[in-house]
């Protein structure tokens, strides 16, 4: 078994839910920080107890809201993990944050405690949007949010942006890329709206009173974030995901070179090179298992010949980096490079281009057919 260089930690805490929003989470208007930093070291010690501390590149906490934690909850969740995992040198230790949560006093806690990156959930400039949206804050207080993260000294902060919202919303997407630049981040995060059935959002769907986004506009936006961010500097470096050189997320690379990786907390995910877990992803049921001594584990795979090509093939068609192709796939690799959809090095490795990662499921499964076949 590879030990993991990464580990992500799921805090499941949320304020409310926003309206397009499916993720696991546990809404709480007072967050039970202590309960949750609990539980967590005894989810450590039942996954981690007998083996060698691991040294880890990467520690991601994501959620849920991991910043409802506040200062203290996130520095006991931090001395509670070193415990059991060190750190190595200039380990990226990523927070997500609402804009609300991010104070002058908050940004120096988590600074002094060790994180070192924040992923600031944005994703809108105009209040109407956010309203809309059901955020907990307002345009203003992600600007406060950055000054305050910059004034404590995080200076590697993400800013996540939703685009392709649905017709009749008034937005102005190139507004808010703007808006974003203005902030100086050094790495933008840029998600499609979907509309998933069990939220806010599906129900307003199903009842006819919103309409998805045309794909033209979907594209549109896309493309556009693509060529203005290029031009500001940013490496469109995954089909989300845009750093400025040398500020790309470490911990979310790792995942797409298929590199091992430990979750902890209800929902996340674990990977050894092989095999696939997940645990419950309700808060309450995976307190009582770690409570009671009991792996929360869900469900687990293992990735066999079929899908450890498919996975192989979609994780490295999302990248900048691409994918080495073999003889036999390069008829496909031609058609998809005359129509502008991906670049050939000549070699062996391809690469899809922003035409391409508006296409990535199809020319994924195109592949992984191709692939399979010989
Ligand atoms: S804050 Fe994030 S995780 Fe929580 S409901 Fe909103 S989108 Fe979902």
């Amino acid at each position: 078994m590879v030990l993991p260089r990464h580990v992500y930690v799921h805090v499941p805490f949320c304020a409310r839910r926003c309206s397009y929003c499916d993720f696991s989470i546990a809404v709480r208007r007072v967050v039970p920080s202590s309960e949750y930093v609990a539980a967590l070291a005894r989810e450590l010690e039942l996954r981690f107890g007998d083996r060698d501390i691991c040294s880890v590149d990467t520690l991601y906490f994501g959620g849920g809201t991991p910043s409802r934690l506040g200062s203290d909850g996130v520095r006991d969740l931090l001395e509670t993990i070193r415990r059991r995992i060190e750190l190595v040198p200039g380990a990226e230790v990523t927070l997500e944050a609402n804009p609300e949560d991010i104070t002058r006093d908050a940004a120096r806690a988590w600074r002094d405690a060790g994180v070192n990156r924040l992923s600031i959930g944005a994703q809108s400039f105009h209040d109407d949007v956010l309203t809309w949206m059901h955020r907990t804050h307002d345009s203003a207080a992600i600007a406060r949010a950055v000054e305050h993260a910059r004034a404590a000294g995080i200076e590697n902060y993400s800013l996540d942006l939703i685009f392709a919202l649905p017709q009749g919303i008034t937005r102005s997407w190139e507004l808010d890329v703007e808006r974003a630049l203005e902030l100086e981040p050094s790495h933008l995060s840029l998600y499609g709206l979907t509309v998933e059935p069990r939220t806010p959002l599906g129900r307003w769907h199903s009842r006819g009173d919103v309409t998805e986004s045309p794909d033209e506009r979907y594209e549109a936006e896309f493309l556009h974030a693509h060529g203005r961010l290029a031009s500001a500097g940013f490496e469109h470096y995954e089909v989300s995901n845009f750093g400025k050189p040398g500020r790309h997320s470490r911990h979310n690379s790792a995942y797409w070179t298929g590199a091992a990786y430990a979750g902890l907390g209800p929902s996340a995910h674990a990977f050894d090179g092989t095999h696939r877990r997940w645990n419950v992803a309700a808060y309450a049921e995976w307190l009582r298992r770690v409570t009671a001594c009991e792996d929360p584990l869900d469900e687990s795979e293992s990735l066999t010949g079929d899908n450890r090509v498919a996975e192989e093939v979609y994780l490295g068609l999302r990248t900048r980096r691409g994918l080495s192709v073999a003889v036999p796939e390069l008829a496909r690799v031609k058609v998809w490079v005359d129509a502008g959809w991906a670049t050939y090095d000549g070699n062996d490795r391809i690469a899809l281009t922003p035409l391409g990662w508006l296409r990535l499921d199809a020319l994924a499964a195109d592949l992984t057919l191709v692939r399979s076949c010989y």
